[in-house]
């Protein structure tokens, strides 16, 4: 260890990022520890043990690196989806340290499978970048928001000329007096894409710029909306808009959750529906963000996504011999490609459920992903409203989670 540089660092002489410059990965990684060890007068023993690729993950996932956190892997399943890229039993890896989040996703996957298995379609597939503009006035605002329309072409052209598999497939104009907000919304096929439409999105900027009086304020200008809470995500979607559904029968809702399916509609009704509303929420379900965070920290996904995940709308419905359930999640933000898809324990997770990487043809693995993320979130409202309806919850979390 050279003592001389950690003092320097201590002393905030050479700034974090510039040990990288006189050595090292790993030796960077180790006094970049020390040093805050020493400062904060801490033990830092666990954080340093992993067995990631530092070469890789340094260049392409994290600055100022000191280590890894751990978080428990559980396993739900198996869970039988019916989907048109998903077919088949899957086993759902779930990474949390939320004691019955697993156990419930697997009461739920049990009551699907016996039921013959989730149904999953994706409606919409469209990742979205909005910039936003100032104009002179309204009527320069009005002009911009025309040549957008008419000049379609020339900007996809632009757009896709930054990327192999990124197909820019509409422009919406949102104005709020002479500030324009231009929602590019693109196919990114494997990719989550968020850094593929950035770029894209850069690159028809500059030609709307050359040929308008306008200039540009921000490339982001939330009606993204990226990472808020923001009913636009929910209405017209963002990432992949996906359905999933179930019919289940009353004995198979007696034998594996206790309750009835009158009960559960209720609890669905009141809860999920009545509940939320009165809230003012924007997602409409029981819990879709602890099944799509547990998912997205296993597979390497961007898990402030959760954020978009859980405007998730759970339904709930009584029919001649039980319940039919169904979530729909109308952004839901995945990939298998890029980002933390990489590093070897998220892959490993990715590979558990077949979609690790690209697909072929381009698009089917992120997609597989998006059904099977669907169907497990499903599991998961089905568990949690049965364990409501049954007056389980308070001692599922009683005997597990504490
Ligand atoms: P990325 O790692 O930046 O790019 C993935 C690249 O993989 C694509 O651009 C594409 O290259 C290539 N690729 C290879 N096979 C592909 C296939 N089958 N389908 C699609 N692409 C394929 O990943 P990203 O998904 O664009 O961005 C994800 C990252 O963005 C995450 O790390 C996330 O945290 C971060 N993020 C960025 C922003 C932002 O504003 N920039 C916001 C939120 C999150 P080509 O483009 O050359 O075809």
């Amino acid at each position: 260890m050279d003592r001389e540089l950690l003092e320097k660092v201590k002393r905030r002489e050479v700034s974090f990022h510039e040990i990288d410059k006189t050595l090292d990965v790993n030796a960077s990684i180790e006094l970049r520890r020390t040093a805050v060890s020493e400062l904060t007068g801490t033990q830092l023993n666990h954080i340093s043990n992993y067995s990631m690729d530092i070469e890789n993950v340094t260049k392409r996932n994290i600055e100022n690196m000191i280590g890894a956190i751990q978080v428990p892997l559980g396993v739900a399943g198996p869970l039988r989806i019916n989907g048109e890229y998903a077919k088949g039993e899957y086993y759902i890896p779930l990474a949390t340290t939320e004691g019955a989040l697993v156990a419930s996703a697997d009461r739920g996957s049990s009551v699907i499978t016996a039921s013959g298995g989730a149904n999953v379609r994706i409606f919409k597939d469209e990742m979205t970048r909005a910039p936003v503009f100032r104009t002179k006035d309204i009527i320069g605002a009005k002009n911009l928001a025309d040549w957008v329309n008419e000049n379609f072409g020339r900007l996809k052209q632009k757009a896709q000329e930054t990327t192999r598999f990124g197909e820019l497939l509409s422009i919406n104009a949102f104005t709020a007096g002479r500030n324009v907000f231009l929602r590019f919304s693109y196919d990114t096929k494997d990719a989550m894409g968020m850094n593929m439409v950035t770029i894209a999105t850069d690159a028809a900027v500059d030609l709307i710029l050359s040929e308008n009086d306008a200039e540009l304020v921000a490339l982001s200008g939330n009606m993204c909306s990226d990472k808020k809470p923001a009913a636009i995500n929910a209405i017209m979607g963002r990432g992949k808009s996906v359905s999933s559904d179930v019919f289940l029968d009353k004995e198979i809702i007696s034998e594996k959750l206790k309750t009835t399916p009158e009960k559960m509609a209720e609890v669905n009704y009141r809860k999920s529906l009545l509940g939320s509303a009165l809230a003012g929420s924007i997602g409409f379900n029981a819990h879709a963000a602890n099944i799509a965070a547990a998912m997205f920290i296993a597979c390497g996904q961007d898990a402030a996504h959760v954020v978009e995940a859980s405007n998730a709308i759970t339904t709930m419905e009584l029919t001649d011999d039980g319940l039919y359930c169904s979530v729909t999640l109308p952004s839901l933000n995945v990939g298998t490609v890029g980002g933390g898809t990489r590093i070897a324990t998220q892959q490993e997770c990715l590979n558990m459920l077949g979609v690790a990487g690209a697909g072929e043809p381009p698009g089917t693995n992120s997609r597989k992903l998006a059904e099977i993320i669907a169907a497990a979130v499903l599991a998961g409202e089905i568990s949690l409203v049965g364990a409501l309806a049954a007056r389980h919850l308070a001692r599922a979390h009683a005997a597990l989670g504490r």
